[in-house]
């Protein structure tokens, strides 16, 4: 079950972002999505919570341990005094579903909570748990990953879903009236995919990851093989 976490306590009428993912490794894409996210948007704080990931599926996808990952997190967040990493997922001892964080957080405290996803997550959001509930829980910020459009990720989505949707102006609500606002970030075209490729390949990482980060995963030997 999950527990809401201390971040989410006394945050009454506070703007909360929300940067789910695997950050296996963090990098300065998630960094940079986030900050403009926080500033076009107001927010009070961002929290990235790193998924909970099955042992199994972590030799099987070059997925380093929990407590990497979130140490990496906690090390990106660091000089940013909006930016805090949460081990809610990653506490538990199973996967955890988005639609069950959300509900926790939204059970204990009354804050406006914006998720902000990728537009390669928005394509894919109908295999996603209660997929449809987790937009009577929560606003939605949709970034543009460098090469995609908001557009184009939109229109993979079943349409009886986007039917639930009213365009007004450059935003769409839904009709819980909770909003799905598509976000032109400054797009850095890296991903921890292509990170670990570089690593794996002893090439350098510099400038694609918080120096903290990188010196990190270089005294821990992580992406080796
Ligand atoms: P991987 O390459 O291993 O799939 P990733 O770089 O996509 O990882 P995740 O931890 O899966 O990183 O990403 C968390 C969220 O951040 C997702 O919603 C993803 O779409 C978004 N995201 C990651 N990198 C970028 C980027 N460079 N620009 C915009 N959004 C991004």
């Amino acid at each position: 079950m999950v527990k809401t976490s201390p971040l989410f306590t006394n945050c009454n009428s506070m703007r909360i972002g929300i940067l789910g993912g695997t950050f296996n490794p963090p990098h300065l894409g998630h960094l940079r999505l986030a900050e403009e996210v926080a500033f076009t948007q107001g927010l009070d704080r961002v929290v990235f919570i790193p998924s909970h990931i099955p042992p199994h599926k972590i030799s099987a996808d070059d997925i380093v341990t929990t407590e990497h990952r979130l140490e990496m997190t906690r090390r990106a967040c660091f000089d940013n005094p909006l930016f805090q990493a949460s081990d809610m997922e990653i506490a538990l001892q199973s996967p955890s579903y988005t639609v069950n964080t959300l509900e926790v957080i939204k059970k204990n405290e009354n804050c406006d909570i914006f998720f902000i996803l990728g537009t390669d997550s928005l394509r894919e959001i109908s295999t996603w748990k209660d997929y449809e509930r987790l937009f009577i829980l929560a606003n939605f910020v949709v970034v543009n990953r460098p090469g995609t459009s908001f557009r184009s990720a939109w229109d993979q989505v079943p349409e009886a879903f986007r039917e639930q949707f009213q365009e007004k102006g450059q935003h769409l609500v839904h009709s819980s009236s909770n909003r799905l606002i598509p976000a032109n970030v400054l797009g850095l075209d890296i991903s921890a995919t292509r990170i670990r490729g570089l690593l794996k390949a002893g090439h350098s990482i510099r400038y694609l990851v918080p120096e903290s980060v990188r010196s990190y995963i270089q005294e821990k030997e992580l992406y080796r093989n």
